[in-house]
């Protein structure tokens, strides 16, 4: 068994602390900040062993250092962008596996919003960490990537068990929802979504985990034909005032 919670840190991130019942082992993806993740696993009463990062963005690696130095853990991020990755030990690139207690972890290469973006994949769990490369009804900026690489990085994703919970490393849903409906106003899937997010967002709390059953009836890059009708998507939404 793996727990996940969900860490609210700076103004839009999720980190998200995950404790393998079995053995102890706890790990937190992508801290922006130590204070928010020390303040969680004190209330759990857990020892963090693990930082994973998804990429090099600060506000995904903001609290490595000051998180390693605290409880000696184990810093896992992207091989094809270690050099970026503050306070690294461990490198992991496409089809890599290993071991976080009792749960086996699967990598995936998905670049594009940066050069070496990778996704944590616990099959066991049913849970994916795709850190600003897919996000509920949107996908990250093409800072480091063309169409074509970043909708493979994407259509990788979209290939996972449908009952996958997909957490990602901010919360858009509500704007993102918005461009959706401009691209797809006819889709009854994302209009009934939008009401739960809407629903959601007014109480203040978060849209995450999505799955990947519903990112595919959804999304609107996932749900693009080609890479070229994801690039014009992706540019379109750059323009858009929702
Ligand atoms: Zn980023
Ligand atoms: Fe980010």
């Amino acid at each position: 068994m793996l727990e996940i919670e969900l860490v609210a840190c700076l103004s839009d991130n999720y980190a998200y602390l995950l404790h393998d019942l079995a053995t102890g082992a706890t790990g937190v993806v992508d801290p922006s900040e130590p204070e928010p993740v020390r303040h969680a696993l004190s209330a759990h009463g857990w020892r963090l062993t693990h930082i994973f990062n998804t990429h090099h963005h600060f506000d995904h690696t903001g609290g490595n250092l000051e998180l390693k130095d605290e409880f000696n853990a184990t810093i896992i991020g992207p091989g094809a962008d270690a050099e970026r990755i503050p306070g690294i030990d461990v490198a992991y690139g496409e089809g890599e596996h290993f071991e976080f207690g009792a749960q086996d972890v699967q990598v995936f290469d998905i670049p594009g919003h940066t050069k070496g973006h990778i996704a944590f994949y616990f099959q066991k769990a049913k849970a994916v960490f795709t850190g600003d490369t897919l996000f509920a009804l949107g996908c990250g900026r093409m800072f480091e990537g063309t169409p074509p690489v970043m909708f493979a990085s994407l259509s990788k994703l979209a290939a996972l068990p449908g009952d996958t919970r997909i957490y990602c490393g901010h919360e858009y849903t509500q704007s993102n929802g918005r461009f959706a409906l401009h691209v797809d106003p006819q889709n009854k899937a994302l209009i009934t979504r939008m009401a739960d997010v809407d629903a959601l967002r007014a109480k203040g709390l978060p849209t995450i985990p999505s799955t990947i059953d519903l990112e595919r009836a959804t999304n609107p890059f996932l749900l693009a034909r080609s890479a070229e009708e994801f690039g014009s998507r992706r540019a379109a939404k750059d323009g858009f005032k929702g």
